[in-house]
């Protein structure tokens, strides 16, 4: 899950907090910050990007409204997430912890948690997963609506021919065009994964994805614990 800085309270032209009347007057601003990309499957859309509430605006109607309390979802994602309860301790946000370090991305489109992570940390990845769906196993089932897997794993596919193709033919350009195929896909995670061993692309994908936190990352493009993160 790709970690991304929302950024400090938009401003009106008076200098002044902006006050919403609704939360999807955000939604233009949200995807400026933070790119076109569902917060948490990382698939881009250009489309049907609903302005997500951290802590769901039922059970916390003050902070329907609330800017620090806003990403952005795809409908499967927003629609497994719901009104579950929520307490922001209880799972990892990538508005507020490093959750490039939580999970590992598979060439099968399964997600799992990553290696090296504690026992309480386990449990708190695990519960990320199953509040977002995205634990989901893959399913035959033509009618399954909720296909992420599968686009993950086309995702992956087309990272692993991005990686042959430059193989083949490294240059500057060729870099270009595949963090623009990247850009456009989204699957953040799964070309950073592809790219594990190339730092110069991993660099260039932290760059390219609007919104990514640069600061979760070493100069060698190795996650590191997130400043007043829980991971
Ligand atoms: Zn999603």
């Amino acid at each position: 899950m790709r970690p991304v800085e929302r950024g400090s309270w938009p401003l009106d032209a008076q200098g002044t907090p902006r006050a919403f009347a609704e939360y999807a007057e955000a939604r233009g601003e949200l995807i400026a910050r933070l790119g076109e990309y569902c917060s948490f499957c990382e698939s881009q859309l250009n489309a049907s990007l609903a302005v997500e509430h951290v802590l769901p605006k039922k059970p916390n109607p003050r902070r329907a409204l609330d800017w620090d309390n806003f990403l952005l979802a795809c409908v499967n994602c927003n629609s497994t997430k719901g009104t579950k309860p929520v307490r922001r301790g209880k799972h990892y946000w990538p508005d507020r912890d490093n959750t490039a370090r939580a999970f590992t991305y598979k060439a099968d489109g399964v997600v799992t948690l990553a290696p090296g992570l504690t026992g309480p940390q386990q449990k708190v990845a695990k519960r990320t997963l199953e509040l977002t769906g995205l634990h989901k196993l893959p399913t035959k089932d033509p009618k399954a609506s909720d296909r992420r897997w599968m686009h993950r794993r086309d995702a992956w596919g087309r990272a692993e021919r991005a990686r042959t193709c430059l193989a083949a033919c490294d240059t500057p350009d060729m870099r270009q065009c595949i963090i623009e195929q990247a850009t456009a896909l989204g699957y953040w995670s799964i070309w950073m994964t592809v790219f594990s061993a190339d730092s110069d692309m991993r660099q260039r994908l932290i760059a390219a994805f609007t919104g990514t936190s640069a600061g979760c990352f070493d100069m060698q493009t190795q996650p590191v614990a997130r400043p007043s993160g829980a991971l």
